[in-house]
Protein backbone atom coordinates (compact mmCIF):
# COMPACT_ATOMS: atom_id res chain seq x y z
CA UNK A 1 0.00 0.00 0.00
CA UNK A 2 1.69 3.66 -0.92
CA UNK A 3 1.33 6.45 1.50
CA UNK A 4 -1.42 8.27 0.04
CA UNK A 5 -3.76 5.03 -0.08
CA UNK A 6 -2.43 4.85 3.36
CA UNK A 7 -3.71 8.45 4.24
CA UNK A 8 -7.08 8.01 2.72
CA UNK A 9 -7.71 5.06 4.77
CA UNK A 10 -6.73 7.02 7.86
CA UNK A 11 -8.49 9.72 6.70
CA UNK A 12 -11.64 7.30 6.28
CA UNK A 13 -11.48 5.65 9.75
CA UNK A 14 -11.28 9.45 11.59
CA UNK A 15 -14.86 9.58 13.07
CA UNK A 16 -16.23 13.40 12.84
CA UNK A 17 -16.50 15.50 15.65
CA UNK A 18 -20.33 15.34 16.68
CA UNK A 19 -21.67 18.19 16.32
CA UNK A 20 -22.77 18.78 19.89
CA UNK A 21 -19.12 18.67 20.68
CA UNK A 22 -17.93 20.56 18.63
CA UNK A 23 -20.67 23.70 18.96
CA UNK A 24 -20.00 23.66 22.92
CA UNK A 25 -15.90 23.95 22.09
CA UNK A 26 -16.43 27.07 19.94
CA UNK A 27 -18.53 28.76 21.98
CA UNK A 28 -17.30 28.03 25.33
CA UNK A 29 -13.94 29.47 23.17
CA UNK A 30 -16.00 32.12 21.88
CA UNK A 31 -14.84 30.90 18.22
CA UNK A 32 -11.33 31.78 18.86
CA UNK A 33 -7.62 30.53 19.22
CA UNK A 34 -7.32 29.81 22.84
CA UNK A 35 -3.23 30.57 22.85
CA UNK A 36 -3.58 34.07 20.61
CA UNK A 37 -7.34 34.84 20.51
CA UNK A 38 -7.43 35.28 16.83
CA UNK A 39 -10.33 33.94 15.23
CA UNK A 40 -11.16 31.61 12.85
CA UNK A 41 -10.33 28.25 14.40
CA UNK A 42 -9.60 24.87 13.88
CA UNK A 43 -10.74 21.89 16.23
CA UNK A 44 -7.33 20.19 17.64
CA UNK A 45 -6.51 16.74 19.27
CA UNK A 46 -4.85 17.32 22.12
CA UNK A 47 -3.01 13.75 22.42
CA UNK A 48 -2.76 13.54 18.92
CA UNK A 49 -5.72 10.93 18.86
CA UNK A 50 -7.94 11.68 16.26
CA UNK A 51 -10.15 9.06 17.67
CA UNK A 52 -10.89 10.56 20.71
CA UNK A 53 -13.01 13.52 20.48
CA UNK A 54 -14.01 14.30 23.79
CA UNK A 55 -14.75 17.91 25.16
CA UNK A 56 -11.50 17.47 27.08
CA UNK A 57 -9.17 16.68 24.36
CA UNK A 58 -10.37 19.23 22.12
CA UNK A 59 -8.68 22.38 21.93
CA UNK A 60 -9.86 25.32 19.42
CA UNK A 61 -6.80 27.00 17.80
CA UNK A 62 -5.73 28.78 14.64
CA UNK A 63 -3.79 28.03 11.96
CA UNK A 64 -0.42 28.37 13.08
CA UNK A 65 -0.77 27.24 16.31
CA UNK A 66 -2.45 23.98 15.17
CA UNK A 67 1.08 23.78 12.74
CA UNK A 68 2.83 24.57 16.16
CA UNK A 69 0.68 22.06 18.08
CA UNK A 70 0.56 19.23 15.38
CA UNK A 71 4.15 19.08 13.98
CA UNK A 72 7.08 17.32 15.67
CA UNK A 73 10.15 19.69 15.69
CA UNK A 74 13.62 17.04 16.71
CA UNK A 75 12.03 15.45 19.62
CA UNK A 76 9.19 17.56 20.85
CA UNK A 77 6.65 19.64 19.75
CA UNK A 78 6.69 23.10 19.49
CA UNK A 79 3.60 23.68 21.55
CA UNK A 80 3.45 20.54 23.83
CA UNK A 81 -0.21 19.05 24.62
CA UNK A 82 0.19 19.99 28.40
CA UNK A 83 1.11 24.23 27.41
CA UNK A 84 -2.25 23.51 25.16
CA UNK A 85 -4.68 22.29 27.92
CA UNK A 86 -3.05 25.44 30.31
CA UNK A 87 -4.07 28.42 27.54
CA UNK A 88 -7.41 26.16 26.84
CA UNK A 89 -8.06 26.24 30.76
CA UNK A 90 -7.34 29.56 31.27
CA UNK A 91 -8.64 30.95 28.05
CA UNK A 92 -12.06 28.97 28.50
CA UNK A 93 -12.46 30.62 32.18
CA UNK A 94 -12.78 34.13 31.14
CA UNK A 95 -15.13 33.00 28.64
CA UNK A 96 -17.08 31.71 30.82
CA UNK A 97 -16.47 34.44 33.06
CA UNK A 98 -17.30 36.95 30.22
CA UNK A 99 -20.47 35.45 29.49
CA UNK A 100 -21.56 35.80 33.01
CA UNK A 101 -21.17 39.34 32.78
CA UNK A 102 -22.51 39.93 29.83
CA UNK A 103 -25.89 37.68 30.77
CA UNK A 104 -26.11 39.79 33.80
CA UNK A 105 -26.11 42.76 32.20
CA UNK A 106 -28.50 42.02 29.75
CA UNK A 107 -30.99 40.57 32.09
CA UNK A 108 -30.19 44.14 34.03
CA UNK A 109 -32.51 46.77 32.74
CA UNK A 110 -34.18 50.15 33.54
CA UNK A 111 -37.62 49.30 31.59
CA UNK A 112 -39.46 46.12 30.91
CA UNK A 113 -41.29 45.75 27.98
CA UNK A 114 -42.24 41.98 27.64
CA UNK A 115 -42.75 39.25 29.90
CA UNK A 116 -43.71 35.95 29.55
CA UNK A 117 -45.17 34.48 32.74
CA UNK A 118 -46.14 30.95 31.57
CA UNK A 119 -43.09 30.42 29.94
CA UNK A 120 -40.84 31.90 32.96
CA UNK A 121 -42.91 29.27 35.32
CA UNK A 122 -42.26 26.46 33.09
CA UNK A 123 -38.53 27.10 33.08
CA UNK A 124 -38.25 27.91 36.87
CA UNK A 125 -40.09 24.82 37.69
CA UNK A 126 -38.13 22.82 35.89
CA UNK A 127 -35.31 23.66 38.54
CA UNK A 128 -34.07 20.82 40.69
CA UNK A 129 -34.56 22.15 44.58
CA UNK A 130 -30.73 22.74 45.63
CA UNK A 131 -29.96 24.56 41.98
CA UNK A 132 -32.93 26.30 42.79
CA UNK A 133 -31.78 27.54 46.21
CA UNK A 134 -27.98 27.86 45.79
CA UNK A 135 -29.25 30.08 42.20
CA UNK A 136 -31.03 32.38 45.17
CA UNK A 137 -28.07 32.96 47.35
CA UNK A 138 -26.13 33.81 44.16
CA UNK A 139 -28.74 36.34 43.05
CA UNK A 140 -29.33 37.71 46.55
CA UNK A 141 -25.46 38.53 46.75
CA UNK A 142 -25.34 40.18 43.23
CA UNK A 143 -28.08 42.00 44.01
CA UNK A 144 -26.93 43.59 46.81
CA UNK A 145 -23.17 44.13 45.31
CA UNK A 146 -25.19 46.09 42.52
CA UNK A 147 -26.81 48.65 44.81
CA UNK A 148 -23.87 51.24 43.89
CA UNK A 149 -24.48 51.40 40.65
CA UNK A 150 -28.37 51.73 40.62
CA UNK A 151 -28.20 54.71 42.87
CA UNK A 152 -25.58 55.87 40.39
CA UNK A 153 -28.47 55.43 37.67
CA UNK A 154 -31.16 56.75 39.56
CA UNK A 155 -32.61 58.81 36.90
CA UNK A 156 -33.99 55.90 35.21
CA UNK A 157 -35.76 54.29 37.94
CA UNK A 158 -38.97 54.80 37.43
CA UNK A 159 -39.86 51.53 37.16
CA UNK A 160 -39.86 48.71 40.37
CA UNK A 161 -35.98 46.90 39.59
CA UNK A 162 -34.46 44.24 41.84
CA UNK A 163 -33.01 46.25 44.65
CA UNK A 164 -31.78 45.56 48.50
CA UNK A 165 -35.31 46.08 49.74
CA UNK A 166 -38.06 44.45 51.18
CA UNK A 167 -40.11 43.92 48.08
CA UNK A 168 -36.94 42.29 46.65
CA UNK A 169 -35.98 40.48 49.58
CA UNK A 170 -39.92 38.99 49.47
CA UNK A 171 -39.49 37.97 46.20
CA UNK A 172 -36.22 36.31 46.94
CA UNK A 173 -38.01 34.51 49.57
CA UNK A 174 -40.40 33.61 47.28
CA UNK A 175 -38.43 32.00 44.63
CA UNK A 176 -36.49 30.38 47.32
CA UNK A 177 -39.75 28.16 48.17
CA UNK A 178 -40.32 27.44 44.59
CA UNK A 179 -43.49 29.77 44.50
CA UNK A 180 -45.11 31.07 41.08
CA UNK A 181 -47.28 33.46 42.54
CA UNK A 182 -45.11 35.08 45.29
CA UNK A 183 -47.36 35.08 48.58
CA UNK A 184 -47.20 38.15 50.17
CA UNK A 185 -48.38 39.87 46.91
CA UNK A 186 -51.64 41.32 47.02
CA UNK A 187 -54.37 39.47 44.14
CA UNK A 188 -56.08 41.73 42.48
CA UNK A 189 -58.01 41.30 39.14
CA UNK A 190 -55.75 39.59 36.55
CA UNK A 191 -56.09 38.63 32.71
CA UNK A 192 -59.20 36.85 31.62
CA UNK A 193 -56.68 34.34 29.91
CA UNK A 194 -54.50 34.31 32.82
CA UNK A 195 -55.74 35.06 35.97
CA UNK A 196 -52.33 35.72 38.05
CA UNK A 197 -51.28 38.50 35.16
CA UNK A 198 -52.40 41.15 37.24
CA UNK A 199 -53.70 43.80 34.84
CA UNK A 200 -56.41 45.85 37.33
CA UNK A 201 -54.10 49.00 38.28
CA UNK A 202 -56.83 50.93 40.12
CA UNK A 203 -56.10 52.01 44.11
CA UNK A 204 -55.30 50.75 46.78
CA UNK A 205 -53.66 47.45 45.50
CA UNK A 206 -53.04 47.30 41.43
CA UNK A 207 -50.14 49.43 41.23
CA UNK A 208 -48.33 47.23 44.09
CA UNK A 209 -49.37 44.09 42.33
CA UNK A 210 -49.08 45.27 38.98
CA UNK A 211 -45.19 46.36 39.88
CA UNK A 212 -44.23 43.88 42.18
CA UNK A 213 -45.01 41.26 39.84
CA UNK A 214 -42.91 42.03 37.38
CA UNK A 215 -40.38 42.08 39.77
CA UNK A 216 -40.94 38.80 40.63
CA UNK A 217 -40.54 37.93 37.33
CA UNK A 218 -37.32 39.88 36.82
CA UNK A 219 -36.03 38.26 40.08
CA UNK A 220 -37.44 34.73 38.59
CA UNK A 221 -35.22 35.31 35.40
CA UNK A 222 -32.41 36.19 37.26
CA UNK A 223 -32.72 32.71 39.02
CA UNK A 224 -32.93 31.16 36.53
CA UNK A 225 -29.52 32.44 34.50
CA UNK A 226 -27.73 32.32 37.76
CA UNK A 227 -28.91 28.40 37.40
CA UNK A 228 -27.54 27.89 33.88
CA UNK A 229 -25.74 30.97 32.23
CA UNK A 230 -27.37 31.86 28.64
CA UNK A 231 -25.60 31.64 25.34
CA UNK A 232 -25.12 34.78 24.11
CA UNK A 233 -27.03 35.14 20.59
CA UNK A 234 -24.15 36.31 18.69
CA UNK A 235 -22.54 33.26 19.32
CA UNK A 236 -24.74 30.57 18.07
CA UNK A 237 -25.01 33.24 14.85
CA UNK A 238 -21.32 32.79 14.42
CA UNK A 239 -21.89 29.59 14.12
CA UNK A 240 -22.96 29.58 10.69
CA UNK A 241 -24.72 26.72 9.94
CA UNK A 242 -27.90 25.27 11.43
CA UNK A 243 -27.15 22.16 12.10
CA UNK A 244 -24.26 23.40 14.63
CA UNK A 245 -26.65 26.37 16.40
CA UNK A 246 -29.65 22.98 16.71
CA UNK A 247 -27.30 21.32 19.30
CA UNK A 248 -28.39 24.56 21.58
CA UNK A 249 -32.01 24.17 20.94
CA UNK A 250 -33.47 24.54 24.54
CA UNK A 251 -30.65 26.64 25.92
CA UNK A 252 -31.37 29.81 27.50
CA UNK A 253 -29.40 32.70 25.24
CA UNK A 254 -29.30 36.39 25.63
CA UNK A 255 -29.72 39.45 23.50
CA UNK A 256 -29.10 42.65 23.08
CA UNK A 257 -30.05 43.73 19.42
CA UNK A 258 -32.58 46.25 17.45
CA UNK A 259 -35.86 45.30 17.37
CA UNK A 260 -38.32 45.12 14.19
CA UNK A 261 -41.41 44.13 15.70
CA UNK A 262 -44.43 45.73 12.61
CA UNK A 263 -47.25 43.82 14.36
CA UNK A 264 -46.96 44.58 17.66
CA UNK A 265 -49.67 46.53 19.39
CA UNK A 266 -50.54 48.18 22.66
CA UNK A 267 -51.79 45.47 25.29
CA UNK A 268 -54.95 46.74 25.60
CA UNK A 269 -55.80 45.57 21.42
CA UNK A 270 -55.19 42.03 23.02
CA UNK A 271 -58.19 40.85 21.34
CA UNK A 272 -58.12 41.96 17.87
CA UNK A 273 -53.82 41.20 17.60
CA UNK A 274 -53.43 38.26 20.13
CA UNK A 275 -49.66 37.66 18.84
CA UNK A 276 -47.53 39.85 16.80
CA UNK A 277 -43.61 38.80 16.29
CA UNK A 278 -40.40 40.69 16.79
CA UNK A 279 -37.05 40.21 14.66
CA UNK A 280 -33.55 40.75 14.53
CA UNK A 281 -31.48 40.40 11.01
CA UNK A 282 -27.64 40.00 10.75
CA UNK A 283 -25.97 39.59 7.71
CA UNK A 284 -22.89 37.40 7.55
CA UNK A 285 -21.33 37.52 4.43
CA UNK A 286 -24.09 36.65 1.23
CA UNK A 287 -26.21 34.79 4.40
CA UNK A 288 -29.02 36.61 6.02
CA UNK A 289 -29.52 35.58 9.02
CA UNK A 290 -32.85 36.36 10.90
CA UNK A 291 -34.19 35.57 14.52
CA UNK A 292 -37.94 35.54 15.08
CA UNK A 293 -39.68 36.03 18.11
CA UNK A 294 -43.72 35.42 18.94
CA UNK A 295 -44.82 38.27 21.27
CA UNK A 296 -48.35 37.45 23.20
CA UNK A 297 -49.23 41.11 23.13
CA UNK A 298 -51.03 40.66 26.62
CA UNK A 299 -47.53 40.07 27.81
CA UNK A 300 -46.44 43.54 26.47
CA UNK A 301 -45.82 45.86 29.30
CA UNK A 302 -47.54 49.31 28.26
CA UNK A 303 -48.29 51.44 25.55
CA UNK A 304 -44.61 52.93 25.75
CA UNK A 305 -43.37 49.33 26.13
CA UNK A 306 -45.40 48.69 22.32
CA UNK A 307 -43.94 51.65 21.01
CA UNK A 308 -40.08 50.68 21.66
CA UNK A 309 -40.79 47.12 20.68
CA UNK A 310 -41.48 48.48 17.22
CA UNK A 311 -37.70 50.09 16.63
CA UNK A 312 -35.61 50.15 19.45
CA UNK A 313 -32.00 48.81 21.35
CA UNK A 314 -33.61 45.92 23.66
CA UNK A 315 -31.91 42.78 25.86
CA UNK A 316 -33.35 39.97 27.07
CA UNK A 317 -33.06 36.47 27.67
CA UNK A 318 -35.20 33.93 26.08
CA UNK A 319 -35.10 30.19 24.97
CA UNK A 320 -33.33 29.23 21.78
CA UNK A 321 -35.74 27.56 19.94
CA UNK A 322 -33.51 25.99 17.07
CA UNK A 323 -32.69 27.24 13.66
CA UNK A 324 -33.87 26.16 9.89
CA UNK A 325 -32.74 26.66 6.41
CA UNK A 326 -34.58 28.76 4.29
CA UNK A 327 -35.50 27.88 0.64
CA UNK A 328 -33.00 30.68 -0.59
CA UNK A 329 -30.40 27.91 1.30
CA UNK A 330 -28.11 30.85 2.79
CA UNK A 331 -30.55 32.34 4.65
CA UNK A 332 -31.09 31.01 8.19
CA UNK A 333 -33.76 31.77 10.77
CA UNK A 334 -33.68 31.10 14.42
CA UNK A 335 -36.01 31.03 16.87
CA UNK A 336 -36.10 32.24 20.32
CA UNK A 337 -39.20 31.99 23.21
CA UNK A 338 -38.85 35.45 24.29
CA UNK A 339 -39.00 35.36 28.53
CA UNK A 340 -38.01 38.96 29.20
CA UNK A 341 -37.27 41.38 27.12
CA UNK A 342 -36.34 45.25 28.35
CA UNK A 343 -34.31 48.32 27.52
CA UNK A 344 -30.84 49.53 28.67
CA UNK A 345 -28.36 47.85 30.21
CA UNK A 346 -25.93 48.73 33.65
CA UNK A 347 -23.00 48.03 31.61
CA UNK A 348 -21.18 46.68 28.77
CA UNK A 349 -23.88 44.65 27.18
CA UNK A 350 -23.43 45.63 23.73
CA UNK A 351 -21.11 42.87 21.95
CA UNK A 352 -18.89 45.65 20.40
CA UNK A 353 -17.64 46.36 23.99
CA UNK A 354 -16.26 42.81 23.68
CA UNK A 355 -13.67 40.82 21.78
CA UNK A 356 -16.36 38.91 20.08
CA UNK A 357 -17.84 39.71 17.07
CA UNK A 358 -19.29 37.86 14.13
CA UNK A 359 -17.41 36.38 11.71
ZN1 LIG B 1 -3.42 31.16 17.79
Amino acid sequence: MNAAAKRGKKTIKRPPIPAAIQSKLLIENRHACCVCQKVRVQIHHIDGDPKNNELANLAALCVDHHDMASMQLGLTKKLKPNEVRTYKKEWEARCAADMKALSRDRENFFVTLYKNPPRIREQFSRLPDSVRRAAVVDVARAIAGEEKDKLKEGGFNFQMLPRRNDMTLACLASAEKGQFWPEWLPRVQGHPKDPDYPTDLSPPNGMTAFHGFDLYCQILIRVLTAASVPVPLEQILSLGNAQLMNTWAGSLVSFRERAIGKGVTVPSLDHSRPTASLQFRHRQGKKLLRTRMELRTMYVFSDTAAMNLRSSRTCGIGVFGGADVGSADADITLSIVPLLIGMGGFGQSDASGWSWSLR
